[in-house]
């Protein structure tokens, strides 16, 4: 709320400026402008939107999106922009910003999909609290819910650009194929493994779990930031030895520590699983995605695909 009413001043002075815009913008060549919330929904707008629009990111590559806080020229850029893509409950700064400014050029991905609530046990030990959503925001994660994705977000720029509709639509089919064949990936590499528990860092996987059928352990809630208490760590611990688990995963953008110490008294090792909330390095969402799938598979000791 702060930073929202420090900046109201420097928005009413671009009230005037935005509302001249309409669907286009000066500062992008007449495309319309898509601002996403963070990288997996950057990279949705810029599969389906293509050249037809420009698009920007409001979290910069390499930082962690959940306590994110705009500037004051971030909520003007919202504001003159023609489509915010973002998901309610990731982070609250977009959030207040969206209902403030731009309520009605928003795209909530999390609208278009099933969502699953958030477990209790995430939700006690989420200090920072998402209290504001009563589901896990995470839908990324599974690559049938970013598929549908996909598809709706063709239909809301082929309305708002109706110039280019069908090339949105043709680009957002082949988005959604693309990641149904992603879904067909997980769903033979994880089918017949040793084990089923993964643990992680911050409760991200809840719908890569549900979807294939794996039971994830969080050691903190839908925050990464939000400390373990050793309570809970003794928790994860007994969980894990009981669950003969042997790889306990971390997350490059949050500290090792925990996972480490957690390992040490588990018995087991620490490997990479991305929860694709910032930029991957030198790659997309596709092959972060499959890299986690080959993260998990060894973890998991899934039997060797065959041809
Ligand atoms: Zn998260």
């Amino acid at each position: 709320m702060r930073s929202l009413v420090l900046t109201g001043a420097l928005l009413s002075a671009t009230t005037a400026t935005a509302a001249a815009c309409g669907s286009g913008n000066a500062a992008t060549g007449g495309k319309p402008a898509v601002m996403a919330a963070f990288y997996p929904l950057q990279w949705i707008s810029q599969q389906v939107g293509g050249p037809d629009v420009s698009v920007a990111g409001l979290t910069k590559p390499g930082t962690e999106p959940h306590d994110l806080e705009l500037t004051a020229r971030q909520v003007a850029d919202i504001q003159d922009s023609s489509l915010v893509v973002y998901i309610k409950g990731v982070q609250p700064a977009v959030d207040e910003a969206v209902a403030g400014h731009a309520s009605a050029k928003a795209f909530d991905a999390a609208s278009v999909v099933a969502t699953l609530p958030a477990t209790a046990e995430e939700e006690a030990h989420d200090e920072h609290g998402h209290d504001d959503v009563p589901y896990d925001p995470h839908i990324w994660l599974d690559p049938s819910r970013l598929a549908t994705v996909a598809g709706k977000l063709g239909e809301r720029l082929a309305e708002a650009d109706p110039a280019h509709a069908a090339a949105y639509r043709q680009r957002a089919a082949a988005t959604a194929t693309e990641l149904n064949k992603l879904d067909e990936a997980y769903r033979s590499g994880l089918t017949g493994c040793g084990k089923k528990t993964i643990v992680t860092s911050h409760a991200a996987f809840g719908y890569l779990a549900a979807r294939y059928g794996l039971e994830q352990i969080a050691v903190s809630g839908l925050d990464p930031d939000a400390e373990p208490s050793p309570t809970r760590l003794a928790q994860v611990a007994d969980v894990a030895k009981r669950q003969n688990v042997t790889t306990i995963f971390t997350e490059e953008l949050v500290s090792p520590k925990v996972a480490e110490i957690l390992a040490k008294e588990v018995g087991a090792q620490t490997a990479v699983l991305n929860p694709i909330e910032s930029a991957p390095d030198g790659g997309d969402y596709l092959s972060a995605a499959k890299q986690n799938l080959e993260a998990l598979r060894k973890a998991l000791e899934c039997p060797t695909t065959e041809g």
